[in-house]
């Protein structure tokens, strides 16, 4: 059979991977370097010119999309479908396995799948029944323990015992998690694995099926495999089936989710005479880009170590903006955007990558602002997020205590002991009397037709809304928000369930806060500059309009071409011709948990990596002077990611702050203020961007941008102490200051 058109578009080291007679093959080599590209291609190679039936196929990846887009490549090339061949997620092959073998598993037929949500709520059930202390041992932290324990292919009685009694206790919590998965035929996500690789270990006769069937394994992403995936994968191979695992050590990010780094000396060890193929040439970026990325690993002690070169061309200098503030740098980012976008280039060639899911709130504020369309990947646009809907329906029942839909939001959370049978209750009085869940909930008490336990929980429940609207009537928006996440208890409740995710629900209550203190509408200033007396609670109405529009379906829809937006974590694979990262920021990018250890440290730099490594033509970096993040302003200082790339192959975009006088000398930056923004003008007044001037409420400040024009002239303007604000002009009364 013809097999050139599976060699001929790749170079010597990748046509040697693919073609190579040795049993096993480890690829380990650098972002971009074809690694992907090798492994579907020694598929069509195995099958085509070895005739290897697809049968004896099995692929893994990391995601389902990675799977679908691999069978597609495989098809393309061998000109027909495969469906004999397995390819798929660690998670979707150990349940197909499952499913085939549920006796064998010694499961139900009908087993259920517990999704992470689930599995929390299980755990949650079980420790009241079990009464225990919901408070020492957060549900969160026993998923996470339960989780890592399995991750490592340990079941409770594997665990060794400890005497302390906190870890005794999360061993019975485990246990007792165990019996009851048990016997409602249940297995969560890490229980697919263990028991898949307990199905090889218990019944040698299947697993001797498979290893027949299954002669040629393939994994992609290797480096970041865990323990019980990699156990899973070893068992399978035996002594005898081939092996063939690609990986970038640089690239190993999932350290702190059980990837397990070692497991690639462990292949070397378990696999001795694997042929190790480096390739070093990288198809996908500039020079500049790559450059930039080379350096910056360099910088990691712990590594194999590799050098990657391209011939492709130097392309553009990485551009470097530093902007005066959060919303400086995402109205920065979708400027650059639009022009990409106006220039006939799709949006969806395009991200924004990001460390934190908070910091996508003030980028989507900026996208909608100006009507772009957009996706996020691997989370919820922020107004969607349930932690940030449950604080806005606290505040909705401060406008309105008759918002039906708010109290049954958060009229148990955090927990306080109004139980379903209560709330029906609620419910079925205000459905006899056609009124609010709010005056069925004070007939309720006023009658006592509940418990009195019911009851006084209900009246608490009450009495703390009644409270904090009182305590936080004369409060700004900002402080309002504060007062009220503080007080209700979502704070505590999250720090409660503790973990990885709870962390970021905390982090994105501190940005609900900032939300509000960067939030003025144009209308109320307007207002407010006639002399019309406002109150708190205008403002309050007024944001939580702004926020139900936001989260209304502006999100782009499935087939429109949309800019992407997503964690640095979920863009790995992934390859864009324009990339931004944003924030680049000490204590953000290195992330603050992990800048103190060295371990934690170089996973956040192998995390840049990835991010310079997904661009192909032009990279954008920013950082902001300073941002509002989690609630505070805080100056911020420029990642130490940022030093770490040769100087040369940035370009340092910056917007001035230099003062003149209107109509006289030109703004000192001029030259890369017109690259930035335009050269703008403030027409009809002293102002000039980059001003400094003077508000009677907010006291002193700079210019940083102006839109609209006659009455509708705004202005936003840096105020020192009370953060970027957009005034209309014809009513701010600015003054300029010399
Ligand atoms: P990552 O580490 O980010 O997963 P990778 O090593 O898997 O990257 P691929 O995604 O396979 O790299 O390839 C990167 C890009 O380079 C792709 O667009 C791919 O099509 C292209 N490419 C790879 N090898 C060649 C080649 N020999 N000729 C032309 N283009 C190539
Ligand atoms: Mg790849």
């Amino acid at each position: 059979m013809e097999v050139s058109h599976i060699l001929s578009p790749l170079n010597d080291d990748q046509r040697n991977a693919v073609a190579s007679p040795a049993n096993n093959l480890l690829v380990l080599a650098g972002a971009g370097s074809g690694k992907t590209r090798v492994l579907v291609h020694r598929i069509a190679w195995l099958i085509q010119a070895e005739n290897i039936s697809p049968f004896a196929i099995l692929a893994v990846t990391f995601t389902n999309k990675a799977a679908r887009e691999m069978r597609g490549r495989i098809e393309e090339i061998l000109g027909q479908p495969s469906s004999r061949m397995w390819v798929g997620t660690f998670h979707g092959l150990a349940h197909r396995l499952l499913r085939s073998h549920w006796r064998e598993a010694r499961l139900p037929q009908d087993f259920q799948i517990l999704d992470a949500d689930d599995q929390l709520r299980l755990i949650k059930r079980l420790l009241r029944s079990s009464n225990i202390d919901e408070e020492r041992w957060p549900a969160k932290q026993c998923q996470w323990y339960i989780n890592s324990q399995k991750d490592e292919g340990l079941r409770a009685k594997n665990v060794e015992h400890f005497e302390d009694e906190y870890t005794k206790t999360l061993l019975t919590i485990y246990k007792t998690y165990e019996d009851a998965c048990e016997r409602g035929g249940m297995i969560d996500f890490g229980e697919i694995l263990l028991r898949a690789h307990e199905l090889w270990l218990h019944n040698p006769e299947i697993l001797e099926h498979y290893q027949k069937r299954f002669q040629f394994i393939l994994v992609d992403e290797f480096q970041d495999t865990n323990s019980i995936q990699y156990a899973w994968l070893r068992v399978l191979a035996g002594n005898q089936n081939q092996m063939m695992v690609v990986g970038d050590d640089d690239q190993s990010i999932y350290g702190w989710r059980g990837a397990k780094i070692e497991n690639i000396q462990k292949f070397n060890v378990d696999f001795p005479d694997a042929d190790i193929v480096r390739l070093e040439q990288n198809y996908r970026s500039t020079s500049t880009i790559l450059n930039a990325a080379n350096k910056l690993i360099s910088n990691n002690h712990s590594r194999l170590g590799k050098n990657l070169w391209t011939d492709g061309s130097e392309g553009e200098q990485i551009s470097l903006y530093e902007a005066f503030n959060e919303q400086d740098e995402a109205r920065f980012i979708v400027d650059r955007l639009q022009d990409w976008s106006n220039g006939g280039n799709h949006r969806s060639d395009s991200a924004i990558l990001y460390r934190s899911n908070a910091q996508s709130r003030e980028l989507e504020d900026a996208l909608l602002r100006v009507g772009m369309p957009y996706v996020i990947y691997g989370g919820h646009r922020f107004y969607e997020r349930l932690e940030i809907k449950n604080a806005l329906a606290y505040l909705r029942l401060l406008v309105n205590r008759d918002d039906d839909t708010a109290i049954e939001r958060i009229i148990n959370i955090p927990t306080r002991g109004i139980g379903g049978r209560t709330i029906d209750m609620a419910r079925s009085v205000a459905r006899e009397n056609n009124c609010s869940l709010w005056q069925a909930c004070t007939k309720c008490i006023n009658e006592s037709i509940l418990s009195s336990r019911a009851t006084n929980a209900l009246l608490a429940f009450m009495k703390l809304i009644d409270e904090l609207d009182s305590a936080s009537s004369n409060m700004e928006l900002h402080q309002k928000a504060e007062h009220i996440i503080m007080q209700s208890g979502l704070i505590k409740h999250h720090e409660k369930e503790g973990g990885e995710k709870a962390r970021s629900r905390i982090e994105n209550l501190e940005e609900l806060v900032t939300a509000c203190g960067n939030f003025d509408d144009a209308e109320l200033v307007a207002e407010e500059g006639k002399g019309i007396d406002l109150t708190a609670k205008d403002f309050l109405t007024a944001f939580l309009d702004q926020a139900s529009l936001d989260s209304g379906d502006t999100q782009a829809s499935e087939n429109e071409d949309a800019v992407q937006l997503m964690t640095l974590h979920s863009a790995k694979g992934l390859e864009f011709n324009l990339v931004f990262l944003a924030g680049m920021e000490e204590g953000l990018f290195p992330h603050k948990m992990s800048m103190d250890n060295i371990s934690g440290l170089e996973e956040e730099r192998r995390l840049c990596y990835v991010g310079i490594t997904r661009a192909k033509n032009k990279l954008y970096m920013s950082h902001a002077e300073s941002r509002r993040l989690h609630g505070d302003v805080i100056l911020c200082r420029p990642s130490r990611f940022i030093n770490e790339i040769p100087q040369e192959l940035v370009d340092e975009i910056r917007l001035k702050t230099t003062i003149r006088t209107a109509g006289s000398s030109k703004s000192k930056n001029s030259g890369s203020h017109l690259r930035v923004t335009g050269q703008i003008e403030v027409p009809q007044t002293e102002l000039s961007l980059g001003q400094r001037v003077a508000h009677g409420k907010f006291g002193e400040g700079v210019v940083l941008n102006y839109e609209g024009q006659g009455n509708n002239a705004r202005v936003q303007v840096n105020f020192d102490t009370s953060g970027s604000k957009w005034l209309v002009l014809s009513y701010a009364k600015l003054k300029p200051l010399s």
